[in-house]
């Protein structure tokens, strides 16, 4: 089975190799540069993404992290991961930055205190019936998308919580906590097909 790593830096890594693992792929934990040089293909967790930003600048990941993302590694960014892949952000804190990829622009905790977390049911095409059972937890969505970026996935009023752009693949919400692993499949066949 290919290598298949998940940013390990902060953040909720355990849920996803656990679920990378059940469906028989070699999930590793990811923090040095040796390790991200080995993986087929990388996930980025939820967490908070401007610690994330700057434990990856710390560790010295963060331009290995944007060179691997260009030369077309396969990259699924999950919440505040799916920030991370974001080439645009519009209120980031404190001087935050991101690897960038994706060409979009998101917005973090962008349903305000009202709303910090929900779940709802989602129609996904490129995922099949059921719906997808989706918990948002402070989560970003994607406000402005470029022509070559793919919505997968919108909520009732029309926002893009879900995206799809050549090897990078993001979701504003968390698979990896629901129990439905088709995200996580539908991402191991981008792996498979790179
Ligand atoms: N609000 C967090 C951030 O800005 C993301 C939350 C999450 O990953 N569940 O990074």
């Amino acid at each position: 089975a290919p290598i298949v790593g998940v940013l390990a830096l902060q953040g909720d890594f355990r849920e996803h190799i656990a679920v990378l693992r059940s469906l028989g792929a070699d999930a590793r934990p990811i923090r040095r540069p040796e390790e991200l040089a080995e993986v087929a293909g990388l996930v980025i967790p939820g967490g908070e993404s401007s610690v994330m930003d700057k434990l990856s600048r710390t560790f010295g990941l963060a331009q290995p992290l944007k060179d691997a993302i260009r030369s077309g590694l396969p990259v699924y960014g999950t919440c505040a991961g799916l920030i991370m892949l974001a080439d645009r952000l519009l209120d980031g804190i404190n001087g935050q930055q991101t690897l960038g990829g994706l060409d979009i622009a998101v917005r973090r905790n962008a349903f305000g205190s009202q709303l910090d977390s929900f779940e709802t049911d989602l129609e996904i095409p490129v995922l099949g019936d059921p719906p997808l059972h989706a918990v948002f937890i402070r989560a970003p969505v994607v406000e402005e998308a470029g022509a070559s970026v793919v919505p997968l996935a919108t909520l009732a009023d029309g926002r893009v919580v879900a995206v799809e752009q050549g090897n990078l693949l993001g979701t504003s919400f968390h698979p990896e906590m629901t129990g439905d692993t088709r995200f996580h499949e539908h991402f191991l066949r981008m792996i498979a097909a790179a």
